[in-house]
């Protein structure tokens, strides 16, 4: 019997060291926020899942724990992913110009992951307009399945992304699931049985 699991499915946060990646994976794991720099955000852990009962499924968000800052992200966090979420942080405009480099690096190695844009610390002062993100959007020839804004120090945004971006995936990931929680009996063939040898009757 096919087993009622909750399908799992793996995001990863990507951007620059600072934009607030880990400030989003702690409000999306303890709805917490930490000013604290220097223990920056970090909760130590390398996912969170966390159920999205409306829709029936887990989302696993996986946070670069800082390797970023040292080196550059290895392939295998990107390994599975379903989807990326591209973090820049709208009053940091190198923190923005650097989206196309992360960018090249989620389609290099998350070749299917669907990609969501974040523009985090939407209660400082900004340095990028929205005017710049659509015309990067635009420039991704259409990449990008969505866009927020958000702040992990008021919580303005963050939890209608996680919904969005969970309802957006349910669709595609449901499916997935249910076909692979398939039983292999649902793809047997049921053996005809055998058919008597044609008999030649042609008469002439
Ligand atoms: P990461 O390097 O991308 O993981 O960034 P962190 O989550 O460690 O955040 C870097 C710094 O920005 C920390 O001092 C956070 O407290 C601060 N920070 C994160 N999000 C916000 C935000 O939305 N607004 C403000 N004002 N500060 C934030
Ligand atoms: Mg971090």
């Amino acid at each position: 019997m096919a087993r009622a699991l909750v399908p799992e499915v793996k995001v990863i946060l990507t951007g620059e060291y600072g934009v607030g990646k880990s400030s989003l994976f702690r409000r999306f794991a303890t709805n917490t926020f930490t000013s604290d720099n220097s223990k920056r955000s970090t909760l130590g852990l390398d996912f969170y899942a966390k159920p999205f009962p409306d829709y029936n499924i887990k989302l696993q968000l996986w946070d670069t724990g800082g390797m970023e800052r040292v080196a550059s992200v290895t392939s295998s966090y990107y390994k599975h992913s379903e989807a990326a979420l591209l973090v820049f942080s709208l009053d940091n405009s190198d923190s923005f110009h650097a989206l196309s480099q992360h960018l090249l690096e989620v389609v290099t190695y998350a070749e299917t992951a669907r990609i969501f844009l974040c523009g985090n610390k939407c209660d400082l002062p900004p340095q990028v307009s929205d005017q710049d993100v659509e015309a990067f959007i635009e420039e991704t020839s259409d990449c990008i399945a969505g866009f927020f804004k958000t702040s992990c120090k008021t919580g303005e945004g963050v939890q209608d992304m996680f919904n969005a971006i969970t309802s957006n995936l349910s669709i595609q990931v449901k499916s997935k699931h249910e076909l692979l929680q398939l039983e292999e009996a649902s793809f047997q063939v049921t053996q005809l049985p055998e058919e008597p040898p044609a008999q030649d009757d042609c008469l002439c």
